[in-house]
């Protein structure tokens, strides 16, 4: 098949490396140049958006911030509303999604400018989060709000845009569920990934362990069916949850979700027997989702710095992935996924690694 893609960043990049190994043809569409370009060459075709969707079988995205040309031109190519999946980039509409699917997130309103801010914040009883409603990412576009802090002077600087001011919930762990939905509705999700942020970015993942319990699995699974349903979503999903408490008693909350691959996700290219880009490409395609194996694998991120050691590209337990992106601090520019024994071993690896890879902003 042929399979065009809107976004030509790494995701773009790695789904379209999946497409090719499955026999089918891939262009990307830069959605900051508005070219069209081959895969992993910086070369534009001499091709307009509309002949390149003309030449599509199917259309997908790397990030549902999808352009307005994109949206227009490439409805009928695309297997599922597009629109409805663009709306989730207002955080407005992704917390009414979690409200109308009744899956339990943290307890949320929204404003739309520092008067109704500045309200808010006098009359709340809790600690919160303001998040920007549009274009945030890595912790970008959010303000902590704790009692004693000033009200007046928060609300003028977050309340310049509307967003959305949650309740700063206590989590004990932050995993993310990353799955897939066919177009008959059949569903796989890979065991829930661990993730562990620095300053609001991924640092690190640790996936396939077996030491979360079960019943979380099963809530991450059931919130991920309600959602890809409501959505009649076809390919690859993520589901950043927050865990609350331990053991059998231990709930999750939905913090968000990214309608596409997803970072956390990124260990599926070594630890898993199909990976998450593998996965998508095949949902897009009509072919049946397999079983999953899974081996314990952790995810390092590269963010900040100008390569990767060469003892890591020399490990024999490690895969590197460099993007080829300029450095700057807080910037992922590659990841580094690596076999692991047990968390122990993961620790350790963290420990060694983790500053040397990462200059955060
Ligand atoms: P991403 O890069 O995953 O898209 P983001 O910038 O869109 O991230 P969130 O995932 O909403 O934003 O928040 C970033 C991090 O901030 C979360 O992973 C979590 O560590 C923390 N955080 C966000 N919301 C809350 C909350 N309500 N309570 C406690 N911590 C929170
Ligand atoms: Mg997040």
């Amino acid at each position: 098949m042929k399979i065009l893609l809107s976004g030509d960043g790494q995701l773009g990049q790695m789904l379209g490396a999946s497409a090719i190994q499955h026999g089918h043809e891939c262009l990307l569409y830069s959605t900051r140049s508005h070219q069209v370009k081959p895969l992993s060459a910086q070369l534009p075709l001499a091709m307009t958006l509309a002949q390149a969707i003309a030449w599509a079988d199917v259309v997908s995205w790397e990030h549902e911030d999808i352009p307005a040309d994109v949206m227009t031109l490439a409805q009928h190519k695309f297997l599922m509303n597009a629109a409805g999946i663009q709306r989730l980039t207002d955080r407005r509409a992704e917390k009414k999604l979690f409200d109308d699917c009744a899956v339990p997130t943290s307890p949320w309103q929204s404003y739309d400018n520092v008067a109704e801010l500045q309200q808010l914040l006098q009359q709340s009883q809790h600690d919160l989060v303001l998040k920007a409603a549009r274009g945030g990412y890595d912790g970008k576009g959010q303000w902590r709000f704790g009692r004693g802090d000033d009200a007046v002077t928060l609300a003028a600087v977050a309340g310049q845009q509307a967003g959305i001011a949650e309740q700063l919930i206590a989590f004990d762990r932050e995993v993310s569920l990353v799955g897939a939905r066919a177009k008959d509705g059949s569903v796989v999700c890979y065991p829930l990934i661990t993730n562990v942020h620095r300053n609001g970015i991924l640092s690190y993942s640790i996936a396939a362990t077996g030491q979360l319990p079960v019943t979380l699995q099963q809530q991450a699974e059931h919130c991920f069916q309600a959602l890809t349903n409501a959505l009649h979503y076809v390919g690859v999903l993520a589901i950043e949850f927050f865990v609350v408490g331990e053991g059998d008693t231990a709930q999750l909350l939905v913090n968000e979700i990214a309608p596409r691959v997803h970072n956390s996700g990124h260990w599926t290219m070594n630890g898993a027997s199909c990976s998450q880009f593998d996965l998508h490409i095949r949902a897009l395609t009509g072919m049946p989702l397999p079983q999953l194996r899974v081996q314990p694998t952790l995810l390092l991120n590269v963010i900040g710095v100008e390569s990767i050691p060469d003892a890591l590209w020399q490990h024999p337990q490690s895969s590197c992935h460099w993007y080829n992106k300029t450095a700057q601090p807080g910037r992922k520019v590659g990841h580094v996924t690596i076999q692991i024994d047990d968390l122990a071993s993961a620790a350790s690896w963290v420990e060694r690694w983790a500053e040397r890879l990462q200059v955060l902003a």
